[in-house]
């Protein structure tokens, strides 16, 4: 599948938590075979599944099995360890969606393993049509637990809609372009560009100046003050505890990771680490 991760990227690591920000398709996975994810782990995040179109089976180590269907919010835990599988379903023609991270703060990320599902009600404001996964908007707030404040919501504008929203001014919002052209504040950004705001606006102007609809993402949080490492599908402090994460997946250590069941297929090996230092990543004010 064509994969776009527009975060993190050379001049941002993070917006708030959210540390990760794969946008894919959509993509005829009638024709490429769609998605299949072998048992693999996580450890110091929680995973965001939200869905434009198709539908892509979960299962973890907590016993989970669920389905991922558009307008419906996944939120997976890692803490302190967790595996699953993501497969999309056979009925599935269309995959598309967004895969994103949130990176626990140092005192959360030893966390038990959790998942959450939620499906918003779509509340509309002149313009706009949107559904709040995640925190508040728009009058709309999930009651999905994070370990930082954070938003996250889908957005559809209509053609020539000019939306301005209250936001909470300690946050730092990113706005990725799933459809469309849109401008953030006054910056344009095209599809499947990724728009940063600064922490310090109470609100947030989003302007569809096309004569079609278009789709967005719009992710906040408070600056996250904390420097992570980011390893395949790891997060943590020091390059020791991705030694220790990996080892500790390698052998099979249920007990940190659990066993995913109902998949037919062997876990995803670790790849090899580099012989150097892994690197810090944070953004410094
Ligand atoms: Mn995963």
């Amino acid at each position: 599948m064509t994969v776009r991760r527009t975060l993190p990227q050379r001049t941002r690591s993070l917006i708030g938590a959210w540390c990760f920000v794969d946008h894919y398709g959509p993509d005829d996975v009638s024709v490429t075979g769609g998605m299949d994810v072998a048992p693999h782990p996580h450890t110091g995040l929680q995973t965001v599944s939200w869905l434009f179109s198709g539908e892509i089976e979960h299962r973890d180590s907590l016993g989970s099995h669920a389905m991922v269907r558009p307008g419906e919010l996944n939120l997976m835990t890692g803490g302190h360890g967790i595996s699953h599988t993501e497969v999309s379903t056979p009925a599935t023609t269309e995959l598309h969606g967004v895969q994103l991270w949130v990176a626990l703060p140092d005192a959360d990320r030893h966390a038990d393993r959790d998942f959450q599902h939620y499906a918003p009600e779509p509340v509309t404001v002149d313009g706009a049509r949107i559904q709040v996964f995640l925190g508040e908007l728009a009058g709309s707030a999930s009651p999905v637990r994070t370990f930082t404040p954070l938003l996250g919501a889908e957005l559809v504008l209509a053609p020539r809609a000019h939306v301005t929203l209250t936001v909470d001014p300690a946050f730092e919002h990113g706005l990725l372009v799933d459809r469309g052209t849109v401008s953030l504040t006054g910056t344009p950004l095209a599809q499947a560009e990724l728009g940063y705001a600064p922490p310090g606006r109470d609100t947030l102007t989003l302007i569809n100046d096309t004569d079609a609809p278009a789709r967005v993402i719009l992710l906040g949080g408070p600056p996250f003050g904390e420097e992570i490492i980011m390893w395949w599908n790891f997060i943590a402090r020091s390059t020791e505890e991705i030694v220790e994460a990996r080892r500790d997946w390698m052998e099979g250590d249920g007990r940190r990771f659990g066993e995913v069941t109902g998949y037919d297929g062997d876990p995803l090996p670790a790849p090899e680490l580099p012989n150097v230092p892994l690197k810090l990543r944070g953004n410094r004010h």
